[in-house]
């Protein structure tokens, strides 16, 4: 299963995906925790995304590029993926559709977990003090919602004219969201609880 996770900061991407990982067999991809780990080590790369990411501004097309280009190359990621975090704007969408087509590999799902920005807010609070990530900070989630709406929101619309997009609940119990997850991928039985991705064009974005 190849599958691109959309959706806000705090949205549950990260979460849900690490719970299902195990179930589909394949790797966790976050753009995110691949950054965080390259500050953390002090490498060039993280000592470049460092500041970047505390504004919680966007880091650079081409450093993400090459980062996820040699992530997907490992025997890991032969088989499949979650990502998490990308593509993050319209050109790395793309950029992504170009690599996979390269690599014969097009992906098989691509869902959005949709939460409102009131619930997200609430849920960065909280991290930020269990976990003290700097840019959980409430100024700078309320910027990284702002980068969120202008510039990733459109790559949900890329993929539902593309016929690809599933919108799932991301409100509730952390076990609901994944059964309603795994409703929309096909590994359950139940049904999935989804919006019609034709009302994204009309909505406001949370
Ligand atoms: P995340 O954990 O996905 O919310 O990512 C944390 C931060 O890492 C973001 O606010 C960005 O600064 C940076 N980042 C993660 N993924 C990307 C991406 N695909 N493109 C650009 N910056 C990214």
């Amino acid at each position: 299963m190849r599958l691109v996770l959309l959706g806000a900061p705090g949205s549950g991407k990260g979460t849900q995906a690490a719970r299902l990982k195990a179930e589909l067999g394949v790797p966790h991809i976050s753009t995110g925790d691949m950054l965080r780990a390259a500050v953390a080590a002090g490498t060039p790369l993280g000592l470049q995304a460092k500041a970047v990411m505390v504004a919680g501004q966007l880091v650079s097309d081409d450093i993400l590029l090459g980062m996820l280009e040699e992530r997907l190359a490992r025997p890991d990621a032969a088989h499949g993926f979650i990502l998490d975090g990308y593509p993050r704007n319209l050109a790395q969408a793309s950029a992504l559709d170009q690599l996979l087509r390269r690599i014969g590999q097009p992906l098989d799902a691509v869902v959005k977990l949709e939460v409102p920005s009131a619930v997200i807010v609430e849920r960065c609070r909280i991290r930020f003090l269990a976990e003290h990530r700097a840019d959980d900070e409430p100024a700078t989630v309320t910027r990284r919602l702002a980068v969120y709406a202008e510039q990733t929101a459109p790559v949900a619309e890329f993929y539902a004219r593309a016929g690809k997009l599933q919108v799932v609940d991301g409100v509730g119990e952390l076990d609901q969201v994944t059964a309603r997850l795994q409703a929309a991928l096909g590994v359950t039985e139940s049904e999935p609880v989804f919006r019609d991705p034709r009302s994204l064009a009309k909505a406001p974005e949370n």
